[in-house]
């Protein structure tokens, strides 16, 4: 173990691997709205900054914060290609997370995860009809470039899991990291206590049957196993910071106004737990989501 922390501090990657990290809303645009969108969820905020006016605050926020990685969100970051390409150049390390349905620059230095709700018939369901091929198209274009796909899985849409090899071979991604809605109570979306045992019995299986295909390190979807557990581990309240896309403080974490700590089923957030519980494949798997392409 200790080699393993050692060999993370010497790549400068230290504080945990990740350095100290943020999130960031880069547009409140978006061409979908999907049933289970945390961000449509609440009334939207003030509408965006002009991007000299974001990429100057951004930069003071990263001195200021002593930032390294970014994750940039939305709405839908790749609406701006170009304010994403200058914002990815401020930071060590950045990942995107898209609805897939608009082009990825070749220059984006960013590790890219794709969300999807499954194979054509959950993903429909959700994000409207005719999206899931369209996706599948728009990842054809990208020509050997690698990404992941991050599935949440929902009340509604828990047959997904039962599609995963197949949602691999359609898409072509590298592997599928899979979490659970997070969102208020009541909530069609949300998933019981014990269906999401369940699903994790399942993850765990896949894992164990299918090398390769589920990006989950066990040790974290232990942590998503019972409802409420993560919020121990949280990353926001260790430090990261969410950032809306005025670059307002977004409180307490990236959800903000849907943030509810006991349905929080946040995969990256998981992996983030299971990485400083000390499990290096958590590690690995995060130095993989946000390497920066070509480079070491
Ligand atoms: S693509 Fe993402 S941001 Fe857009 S509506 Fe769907 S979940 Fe929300
Ligand atoms: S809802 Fe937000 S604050 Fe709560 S555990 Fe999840 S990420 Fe952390």
């Amino acid at each position: 173990m200790i080699v393993v922390k050692e060999g993370l501090e010497l790549a400068g990657l230290g504080r945990g691997l990740m350095g100290r990290c943020a999130t960031f809303d880069l547009t409140d645009a978006c061409p979908l709205r999907c049933g289970h969108c945390y961000f449509y969820a609440r009334p939207a905020g003030q509408g965006a900054l002009p991007p000299a006016v974001y990429l100057a605050r951004l930069e003071k926020l990263r001195a200021a914060h002593e930032l390294s990685t970014a994750l940039w969100l939305g709405g839908e970051p790749l609406l701006q290609p170009e304010l994403l390409l200058a914002a990815t150049a401020v930071f060590p390390r950045n990942a995107v997370v898209t609805s897939g349905l608009l082009p990825i620059p070749r220059e984006l230095k960013a590790g890219v995860l794709v969300s999807i709700d499954g194979l054509e018939p959950e993903h429909d369901r959700l994000r409207g009809r005719g999206t899931y091929r369209r996706v599948l198209r728009r990842l054809g274009e990208l020509r050997g470039r690698p990404f992941a796909l991050q599935l949440t899985l929902t009340a509604l849409t828990l047959g997904a899991l039962d599609g995963l090899e197949r949602l691999k071979e359609e898409t072509g991604c590298s592997g599928v990291l899979v979490g659970f809605f997070t969102g208020r109570e009541p909530s069609p979306f949300a998933i019981g206590a014990a269906a999401r045992s369940r699903a994790v019995d399942r993850l765990l299986e896949l894992a164990a049957s299918v090398p390769g295909l589920l990006l989950n390190p066990p040790a974290s979807l232990e942590l998503l196993r019972r409802r409420g557990a993560l919020a121990a581990a949280c990353a926001y309240r260790r430090g990261d910071l969410a950032f809306d896309v005025r670059l307002e403080r977004k409180l307490p974490c990236a959800y903000g106004g849907a943030a509810d700590c006991r349905t929080c089923g946040c995969a990256v957030l998981a992996v983030r737990g299971s990485m400083r519980q000390g499990d290096p494949s958590s590690a690995e798997l995060l130095r993989a989501l946000f390497q920066v392409p070509g480079r070491a």
